[in-house]
């Protein structure tokens, strides 16, 4: 389909609602209109997809954003090999709603499902079960790439690897995905077995994961960050995926299906004060005390895997200033950071609402991959006086000890900061200058980091 594309002018924002963006905004439904969106005098372009990225990775103040979300056809199916080809605006939502009743999944997912398959390639996002399965750009095939200089290009692994790798990860700035191939794995039921593993305080959690990881797929600690004095009472929960054998018998007739769930929604953005450090240790004492009764449950996946998309609109929470997602990522041998973080933060009367632990395998395969090795915590501050003294600290502490910030979520962070955790950025700002000479692509993170003037 071609036609004439329209662009409006609105006001967006990562999904921590900090510093919005005004942009020109148009919705291509094709290839054409992609190319042509391209050719607009609005400068700079950027893709974005459902706007998950928490910060100024999906947007271009005073730019042209190309929304993808129309382009989200599947285009082929092989049942033989599990591999989809799909348009990149596609959602893992539209994915998993037509391929899990028929015995399929993707491999790696998110916290949320409400993510395009090309904003799951732009930041090569990780799940619960990074250190058996790595993350997203491990599992896709190939893509098609629009880049302002060279065209369209094919990449995958082996052929045209430098974009490849420089595109997962590589939060847009080397083009616009089309399509993309990615392999989904055969499934038996929607449901997992999960165990609960209540622990005093955040170091006993990474004791844990280290010694008794290796016999679950998946694996999260929910953290109290409020616990304590800040040393963050966690619950790790962890589980496998039930063979339909092993499902109890109410599940049997439908192993397939997953259940809906209410459909509750945060109508409006809530008062500053309703999230406090009361309002938090009662949600927490309550959420303790639910993890604590059980050991073990069968629940399905979407329970499992996206436990916050059951809010619609759950940003609205924080109020009229948003709030800022911290993740910090530290080798092995410096998990005792996140302590520290996680005290300081206490320490210093910044406290999170929702704090989330996971652990990291082997490095991803794009230049500016998040994961290596190790640890990450996620920690959500609501904006207030301060934050951002406060969050330079932390990264100071994170840069001592080898860690380093994700880029879908950072919006706050200093050129050198990022530049010092990130040892391949160099090489993906040469393949960026390769295939956009002229920095047609942009956006507001790629200006706070100072990445427009330089080639590598
Ligand atoms: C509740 C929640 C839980 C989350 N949990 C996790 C998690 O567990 N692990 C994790 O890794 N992330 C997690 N995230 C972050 C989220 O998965 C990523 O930010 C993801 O990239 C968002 O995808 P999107 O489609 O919304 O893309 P956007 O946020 O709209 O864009 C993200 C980036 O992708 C680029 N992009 C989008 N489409 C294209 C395209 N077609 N071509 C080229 N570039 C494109 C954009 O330019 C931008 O740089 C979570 C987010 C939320 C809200």
């Amino acid at each position: 389909m071609s036609g004439t594309l329209s662009w409006t002018t609105e006001t967006i924002a990562g999904w921590g609602q900090y510093r919005p963006a005004t942009v020109k905004i148009c919705r291509p439904r094709s290839g054409h209109q992609v190319e042509e969106a391209l050719r607009n005098p609005f400068k700079p372009i950027l893709a974005r997809g459902m706007g998950r990225s928490y910060g100024d990775a999906a947007q271009c103040s005073g730019g042209g954003i190309l929304e993808m979300t129309a382009l989200n056809r599947f285009r082929a199916f092989d049942a033989d090999s599990g591999i989809l080809d799909c348009e990149a605006g596609t959602t893992l939502s539209e994915i998993l709603d037509w391929f899990v009743p028929r015995g399929w999944t993707l491999p790696v997912v998110p916290g949320t499902r409400m993510i395009t398959v090309g904003g799951a390639i732009a930041n090569d996002v990780h799940g619960k079960n990074h250190h058996v399965d790595g993350s997203f750009c491990a599992h896709v095939i190939d893509f098609d790439l629009l880049t302002p200089d060279r065209g369209v290009v094919r990449c995958s692994p082996e052929q045209e690897a430098s974009l490849f790798q420089a595109t997962a990860g590589g939060v847009g700035l080397t083009g616009i995905i089309f399509n993309a191939r990615l392999r989904l794995e055969p499934i038996e039921s929607a449901w997992l077995e999960v165990e609960y593993e209540p622990c005093p305080d955040l170091a006993h959690a990474l004791a844990v994961l280290d010694a008794t990881d290796a016999g679950f797929r998946y694996s999260v600690g929910w953290v109290d960050a409020l616990s304590g004095d800040g040393r963050g009472r966690t619950v790790l929960t962890r589980g496998n995926w039930l063979p339909a054998s092993a499902l109890p018998p109410e599940r049997c007739a439908a192993p397939l299906r997953v259940p809906r769930r209410p459909e509750l929604s945060i109508p409006y953005r809530m008062p500053e004060w309703v999230l406090n450090p009361t309002s938090i240790r009662f949600f927490n004492a309550f959420n303790w005390k639910r993890f604590c009764s059980r050991k073990r449950a069968v629940i399905d996946m979407d329970r499992y895997f996206f436990p916050l998309d059951s809010v619609a609109n759950w940003n609205r929470m924080y109020g009229r200033r948003g709030f800022v997602q911290y993740q910090a990522t530290v080798p092995l041998e410096s998990a005792q950071c996140l302590t520290e973080l996680l005290r300081r933060s206490y320490q210093n009367g910044f406290f999170s609402f929702l704090g989330v632990l996971k652990r990291f395998g082997a490095g991803g395969i794009g230049m500016l991959s998040h994961p290596m090795p190790g640890y990450t915590l996620t920690l959500d501050f609501p904006v207030r006086d301060g934050l951002e003294r406060f969050l330079r600290e932390c990264d100071r502490l994170l840069l001592d000890w080898g860690g380093r910030l994700y880029l879908a979520k950072d919006i706050l962070a200093l050129p050198e900061t990022i530049a010092a955790m990130y040892p391949r950025l160099n090489e993906f700002l040469k393949v960026r200058a390769h295939v956009d000479s002229a920095r047609v692509l942009g956006s507001d993170l790629s200006r706070r980091l100072g990445w427009d003037d330089r080639n590598g």
